[in-house]
């Protein structure tokens, strides 16, 4: 079965270690191309992501971009997706589809200049905030709790117009209604569980995923264990709750998948890397019915991208 994952941080540690080997691993990466193509990964997400002890530079973030081309693009089993064009390409054929995302504007400085250069070179998610505040907006782990600034509110409008697609994952709980009333297009999360099952900041409460599911986004399931369970260690079958309970939201066409992997540094008991997703998937088959599991790790993903990238 096909799989549409909505975050890694692959390009993150390929920018602090390039000497990791992206193709077959396995010393220090979760997600390679072998383990994608062994657990049917058909799309990727690579998220742009500095790592907290570097400086919030615009050339860390084009060196990210330089390695996404070098090291993975240029493989010939990727293609790149900037376009609906380009996803219905990979969804008829063999490669494994590459989006392209930031996470945290805080490198764009407040110039949208950036973030258009951003769009011309394929990014097509944005994460707001890391978990600490920003120019544009406080992460859920700031404890003034605030929201957007004004220049944050320009952000959403030139997300808006360009057609970026916002991604809440790590945003203020008062960021998200302040975004939740500007925008005019959906938001997704791209790796954030339901706080009713797991309750730490990082995941969404019931009003926020009726938010999501009621404004056609998607929310990803991810597998940093805290954010599955309080009970460690966490094993694979506790990510069905999450599930159920968004479906028991009415979301069953709105639940994905973001991993998460290279980015997190404690597993899932068997879901350890990419190439374990096959397990994830036969576990899910024997709870729920396959077309609604064809949605859950691929279909939901696909046509909200479908419906949101750009034409050409
Ligand atoms: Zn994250």
């Amino acid at each position: 079965m096909r799989i549409f994952d909505a975050h890694c941080d692959v390009l993150s540690k390929l920018l602090e270690r390039p000497e990791l080997d992206f193709v077959h691993g396995p010393e220090g990466l979760d997600v390679t191309l072998e383990r994608m193509l062994s657990s049917g990964i058909g799309v990727q997400n690579f998220a742009v992501y500095l790592p907290q002890r570097w400086s919030n530079e615009f050339r860390y973030v084009l060196d990210s971009i330089d390695l996404f081309h070098e090291r993975i693009l240029s493989l010939p089993q990727m293609q790149f997706i900037r376009t609906k064009s380009d996803l219905a390409r990979v969804t008829n054929g063999d490669r494994i589809g590459a989006l392209l995302s930031l996470e945290g504007v805080d490198s764009l400085h407040g110039n949208l200049a950036y973030l258009r250069i951003l769009y011309h070179l394929g990014v097509r998610t944005v994460g707001i905030t890391w978990n600490r505040a920003n120019w544009a907006a406080d992460g859920v782990l700031e404890p003034r709790k605030g929201g957007f600034t004004a220049a944050g509110t320009d952000l959403i409008k030139e997300c808006n117009r360009l057609g970026l697609i916002m991604d809440v994952s790590h945003l203020s709980e008062k960021g998200f209604w302040e975004l939740a009333e500007a925008t005019r297009k959906p938001v997704i999360a791209s790796h954030s569980n339901a706080s009713a099952i797991s309750p730490r900041l990082r995941n969404l409460s019931d009003a926020q995923i009726g938010s999501i599911v009621q404004t056609g986004g998607v929310m990803g399931i991810t597998f940093v264990p805290p954010f599955v369970s309080d009970v460690q260690p966490v094993s694979i079958d506790r990510i069905l709750l999450h599930i159920d309970h968004v479906c028991a939201l009415g979301g069953k066409r709105h639940i994905g998948f973001g991993s998460d992997f290279d980015g997190i540094q404690e597993w899932i008991v068997g879901l350890e890397h990419a190439g374990h997703y096959d397990k994830l998937v036969n576990l899910l088959l024997k709870h729920y019915r396959e077309d609604d599991v064809k949605l859950f790790v691929f279909g939901n993903w696909h046509r909200f991208y479908m419906d949101h990238l750009p034409e050409e």
